[in-house]
């Protein structure tokens, strides 16, 4: 990662993004293709230090977004996901995703297949029926089985994407300054003076809140700043010392009928993920042993001759999702995975926060938010289109 150049108050840059996850970094390199003077600071030694470390690495039109009607976010990811494997295709790949459908479960057949074609037709490309022989050559269990569904899908690397598009802002001429843990903005004539936990400070006309789960801890810094109530929602992911599956895998629950993906991961099995509430506290984020075994069950079901006594877990991470407070209404699997912008805009002030969104749709929230703020900044002559942009 770049050294950080950024130290003193007088370099008044345009905004401030803060927080290096895949939001602020892709808002920082999008604000800085625009031509703007733009620093991304963050608390941590390095970018991804939280959530976007800790996601199913998928870039995805996320499948299951379609059972709450969520169509326009299915679209736009679906769109983002070919951006993102022409732009860059060393850190983006299409994989095989198989949904093995067993007697009893939450979706039958014919919403699987139904599903799949809907997906297909927002852009999601080619899908396939399979005969049961190919489920045991991927070493799934079939016993029950009733069909087996293809369909394609992009994984990733979140914590090397994120540090790509870090790059390639800093490329772009945004500072980019670590260990850079904001404990303050002070409302000056016009703009701010952000403040660091160790003194350093500099001046920003717009302050992007980028803080993921700490999104209204940084809020608080300015009263008359708008928020919205947030429920932080754990998911969490177990690395297991098993062979990697020849693609994804896409099933349910056996407790619940939740779906769960088992995703090959640098050789071995990736299991995730759960769904737990954690109220607001962005410091409540660790794997329960409910969770383990919650997960251990499902791969237990759904792949055959799995020993669970006999299975090491090498790693166990876990991430908080930001909903807003009144998608709770609806169960926590459903709804509300869009992005929400939140703003007080003025010629002498610009405030943004994002709250939630997806690591997918980053490149795509980074416009919306650039869109937003341009006609507040000074004018200037964009450099770049971040479609364009290719990411190593
Ligand atoms: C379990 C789980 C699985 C997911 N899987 C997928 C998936 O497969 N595909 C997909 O598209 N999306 C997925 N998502 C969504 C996606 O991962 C997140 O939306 C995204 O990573 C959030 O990025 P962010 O930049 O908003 O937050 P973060 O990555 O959390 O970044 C916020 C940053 O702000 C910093 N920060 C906080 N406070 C301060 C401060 N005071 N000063 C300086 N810096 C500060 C933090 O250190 C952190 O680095 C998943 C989410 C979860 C929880």
């Amino acid at each position: 990662m770049p050294t950080p150049r950024m130290q003193d108050a007088t370099t008044m840059f345009d905004a401030v993004v803060i927080g290096a996850g895949i939001q602020g970094a892709g808002v920082a390199q999008a604000l800085a293709a625009e031509g703007f003077n733009v620093a991304l600071v963050e608390q941590a030694g390095h970018a991804a230090a939280q959530t976007s470390s800790k996601s199913s690495k998928l870039i995805h039109g996320g499948l299951r977004y379609l059972e709450t009607a969520e169509l326009s976010l299915v679209r736009e990811c679906l769109h983002e996901r070919q951006t993102l494997t022409r732009i860059a295709p060393s850190l983006v790949s299409l994989k095989p995703f198989y949904i093995p459908v067993y007697r009893g479960q939450k979706r039958s057949a014919f919403w699987v297949h139904a599903g799949l074609l809907l997906y297909r037709f927002l852009g999601g490309g080619a899908c396939r029926k399979h005969t049961l022989a190919k489920a045991a050559q991927l070493g799934l269990n079939t016993r029950n089985l009733q069909a087996l569904f293809e369909y394609q899908d992009a994984q990733t690397d979140d914590v090397k994407l994120t540090c790509a598009v870090v790059k390639s802002a800093e490329k772009l001429g945004a500072t980019i300054a670590f260990n850079f843990d904001v404990v303050a903005c002070q409302r000056l004539a016009a703009g701010y003076c952000v403040k660091a936990a160790d003194g350093r400070r500099l001046q920003a006309g717009a302050i992007i809140n980028a803080a993921g789960a700490a999104i209204n801890r940084v809020a608080q810094f300015d009263s008359s700043w708008p928020t919205v109530a947030i429920d932080l929602v754990q998911g969490s992911h177990l690395i297991l010392d098993y062979p990697a599956p020849a693609g994804c895998i896409y099933t349910e629950s056996p407790d619940d009928g939740r779906a769960v993906f088992l995703l090959p991961w640098y050789g071995k099995l990736m299991v995730g993920t759960t769904e737990l509430s954690r109220g607001s506290n962005p410091d409540l984020n660790a794997v329960t042993e409910q969770e383990r075994a919650y997960l251990l069950r499902v791969v237990a079901h759904a792949l055959c001759d799995v020993n669970l006594e006999e299975l090491t877990v090498l790693d166990a991470f876990s991430g908080l999702r930001v909903l807003p407070k009144e998608s709770q209404s609806a169960a926590m699997n459903k709804k509300a995975r869009d992005t929400r912008l939140v703003h007080q805009l003025s010629t002498q002030h610009q405030y943004l926060a994002i709250y939630g969104g997806k690591l997918t749709a980053y490149r795509a929230t980074a416009q919306k938010v650039v869109a937003k703020l341009k006609p507040f900044l000074p004018p200037c002559h964009p450099k770049h289109s971040t479609a364009q942009l290719p990411l190593t």
